[in-house]
């Protein structure tokens, strides 16, 4: 049975109030003395656990480190991540007809995604495990943020990919922050059970969700979206609609809520529904939900044009699962074009995202079509990565330059008047 309650007696194994816990059979590890990924005694997930549950009062540094009480370490490997944007998104939220909509923009981001949330938390662990290489399988931008962090960190970085399918901007990032790039002849799911493979031997040290660290790093997402969208509304967001594809941000944002209970900060009632969207070429995590099945099914085959979303087994399903049953929520698949359409909506209200981040307000249309959302309802819509990320999808879903003489005259002819 997954215990999520956060509940229990502090362990032995803790340290600074901090240790890690099996979410299957409850098993304690600590959490600073060598890498541990998964539980030795049953395979499944570990979460991060405290002694102690914070509020919004115990405010620290700025950005993801505002809410350094809430994390694992003190401060992080930096470069100022965190504190992204809540924007309006007036036409959106009139076409789609729901009360309120706000997009969190999580391509406001140093490396222009959320990935360097997680990052400065895991980087800095990785620093005070003392491990040597740190490593990641990638479809793009944990790749980008992991060099840029391990960079920053003065660590070698060892990044794999999926040979042909990893959007031109996270490339260049990842290769300019001078990371060892491999393409891999395979998906990303086999990118991913290599590096653990390297893991397991001691090879590298992880930092893909996997890694409860890293998940501790992007809670803090969840912790800004409340304390935004009550500033800006009075009141708090009844549903969160996110892109999956490990479903890290699923987890995460889940944890965040259950910790924001356990501090008294808000009510259970209160927290978000949480409602993923995945593309349905890749969508793993929309089966299990439909058919109510207690974990994922590894599809072998995966394609979309949503690239940071090509994922086959979402490794953080057996957190992920119960986050979006515990909120009452649910998962949905929509089409290539549909997030097509849906990342030209985003640009019409000046918000410019990659085409994995438009699946959010994709998957919130056609929820609302369906009226799986009601009218009522206030949501937020992560984004989570920059347009930028993917000029190919951008201009391909944009207008087409027109050649022109060198002329004024022929400049105004063609802009029309
Ligand atoms: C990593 C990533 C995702 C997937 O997030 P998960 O937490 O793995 O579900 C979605 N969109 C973008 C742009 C990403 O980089
Ligand atoms: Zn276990």
């Amino acid at each position: 049975m997954t215990d999520l309650s956060l509940s229990g007696p502090v362990p032995e194994v803790a340290e600074d109030g901090v240790w890690l816990a099996c979410i299957e059979c409850g098993e304690t590890y600590a959490p600073f003395e060598e890498p541990t990924y998964e539980c030795d005694a049953c395979g499944s997930l570990l979460e991060v656990r405290y002694d102690e549950y914070h509020d919004f009062d115990s405010v620290a540094g700025e950005g993801v480190w505002r809410y350094a009480p809430a994390l694992p370490v003190d401060d992080g490997v930096t470069i100022e991540e965190g504190n992204t944007p809540l924007y309006e998104a007036p036409s959106i939220e009139a076409a789609v007809d729901v009360a309120d909509l706000r997009i969190k923009h999580e391509g406001m981001n140093p490396t222009g995604s959320f990935k360097d949330r997680g990052m400065t938390v895991g980087v800095r662990v990785a620093e005070r495990i003392g491990v040597g290489r740190l490593a990641c399988a990638s479809t793009g931008n944990t790749s980008a943020a992991l060099s840029a962090y391990g960079a920053r960190a003065n660590k070698e970085t060892l990044v794999l990919l999926p040979e042909g399918n990893v959007a031109a901007g996270k490339l260049a990032q990842a290769s300019l922050h001078g990371a060892t790039m491999l393409e891999v002849e395979g998906n990303f799911d086999d990118c991913l059970d290599i590096v653990s493979e390297l893991a397991d031997r001691g090879e590298v040290y992880l930092l893909n969700s996997l890694n409860p660290f890293r998940l501790e790093g992007q809670k803090t997402i969840g912790l800004e979206i409340i304390e935004q969208f009550r500033d800006q509304t009075g009141s708090l967001p009844d549903r969160i609609v996110l892109p999956v594809g490990n479903a890290g941000n699923t987890a995460a944002l889940h944890k965040a809520f259950r910790e924001l209970v356990a501090a008294g900060a808000i009510e259970e009632a209160e927290v978000p529904t949480l409602t993923g969207v995945q593309a349905a070429g890749a969508a793993p995590m929309v089966e299990a939900i439909e058919n109510g099945w207690d974990s994922v099914t590894r599809w072998e085959d995966v394609e979309t044009r949503a690239t940071a979303i090509r994922i086959g087994e979402p490794v953080n399903a057996p957190k992920a699962i119960p986050a979006i049953r515990q909120t009452g929520g649910t998962a949905v698949a929509v089409e290539d074009e549909e997030i097509t359409a849906a990342q030209r909506e985003l640009a019409q209200d000046g918000i410019g995202v990659e085409p994995a981040s438009a699946a959010s307000v994709a998957g919130l249309r056609k929820l609302r079509e369906a009226g799986e959302i009601t009218a009522d309802e206030q949501v937020v819509c992560l984004t989570t990565g920059h347009l930028l990320k993917d000029p190919d999808a951008a201009a391909e879903a944009g207008n087409d330059p027109t050649t022109v003489p060198n002329d004024v005259d022929a400049v105004l002819d063609a802009a029309g008047d």
